[in-house]
């Protein structure tokens, strides 16, 4: 019989771990058990981290891409996407906006463009790090010794979402690319000292509650610092124009396993959640996240980073106010980890 999850279940597996079916229990969990792990999450939260929350601002600063990726609009073989990379002198100002107001964290995020070189990233990340920002990449897969040279320059994190923990379907999405590159990928991240970021996109065609299992099982394998979710939304002129969008209550119900089974790691409320549904973000705080980025591209630009269509901008506002009715306080990354 399917477990009845309640408070005293939940404690248990906080106790003893959670196998493979309880984790299953939590994604498939009904809406009132849902609002136990809820609760469960933010305790678990709030105990780790205190009630605090933190803001960071990410820069998508170049979106050509090599990559067919076939739920993507930036995919190479969208030839009416508008290809743009930014000038470094552009970027670093924008980092100093978000420096004077209060944002620590500095996102520096690409499609995998071949338009700038390691060196090139190397000198923008060492501007923004002399200004005392944290440095967080997400710009895909580079060679192994440009992640010393961006190291050395102050970057300390590095995301690179795995999408799905299904191999077959990782194939599937994402032509001519394996889940175990991937995998290793992330490895390599970690030898080379990075803390790392990973999760799946939810509700990809195909994708089962069995595999994000997996995904909950990956990221803790890979001991992440950093674990998110974002729900499937169909961008415009790809392969999957006309999918449905991903079960944002099962989004929900996946960060409250995240909090729950991977603990100490850094969860951000995506902006695909408040695209969704208004009021998403704060659901996602609810159900235990910790994190919110505001998106800091340029506004002649942002429509061309089109990882889904008719995306949801954070603003800075937007993210205030979403953390102050979450009932949390803001901070900075550093204070939040106590660095
Ligand atoms: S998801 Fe990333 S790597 Fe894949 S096509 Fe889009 S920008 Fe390129």
């Amino acid at each position: 019989m399917a477990a009845i999850i309640d408070r005293t279940w939940i404690d248990r597996k906080l106790d003893n771990g959670f196998d493979r079916e309880d984790l299953e229990a939590i994604l498939r969990a009904t809406p009132a058990e849902a609002e136990e792990l809820f609760s469960a999450a933010r305790r678990v939260r709030d105990e780790i981290f205190g009630r605090k929350a933190f803001i960071r601002a990410v820069i998508e600063f170049a979106n050509t891409c090599r990559c067919s990726c076939i739920y993507c609009g930036m995919r190479t073989e969208n030839a009416d996407a508008v290809r743009f990379t930014l000038e470094p002198d552009e970027i670093v100002a924008i980092a100093r906006r978000a420096l004077d107001n209060g944002i620590r964290t500095f996102f520096l995020q690409a499609a995998e463009s071949e338009e700038y070189n390691a060196d090139w990233l190397t000198s923008v990340i060492g501007r923004i790090s002399s200004m005392g920002m944290m440095v967080l990449l997400c710009v895909g897969v580079h060679r192994p010794e440009d992640l010393d040279m961006w190291y050395e320059a102050g970057a300390r994190k590095f995301i690179l979402k795995h999408e799905t923990a299904d191999a077959a379907l990782f194939a599937e999405m994402k032509p001519g690319f394996t889940l175990s590159d991937r995998i290793e990928w992330l490895r390599i991240l970690k030898e080379h000292r990075y803390e790392i970021g990973s999760g799946p996109l939810l509700g990809l065609p195909g994708q089962t509650v069995e595999s994000l299992v997996d995904d909950l099982i990956l990221l803790k394998e890979l001991d992440v610092e950093m674990s998110s979710v974002s729900v499937f939304l169909p961008a415009k002129g790809t392969p999957l124009e006309g999918y449905p969008v991903g079960d944002v209550d099962l989004a929900l119900r996946f960060i409250a396993a995240m909090r729950l089974y991977l603990k100490d790691t850094l969860i951000p409320a995506t902006s695909t959640f408040e695209r969704l549904m208004e009021g998403g973000q704060l659901r996602c705080f609810d159900a235990g996240a910790n994190v919110i980025t505001v998106n800091m591209t340029p506004p002649r630009l942002r429509d061309d980073y089109e990882l889904y269509s008719d995306r949801f901008y954070v603003g800075l506002d937007h993210a205030r106010k979403t953390i102050r009715d979450a009932g949390l306080q803001e901070t900075t990354e550093a204070e939040l980890l106590e660095l």
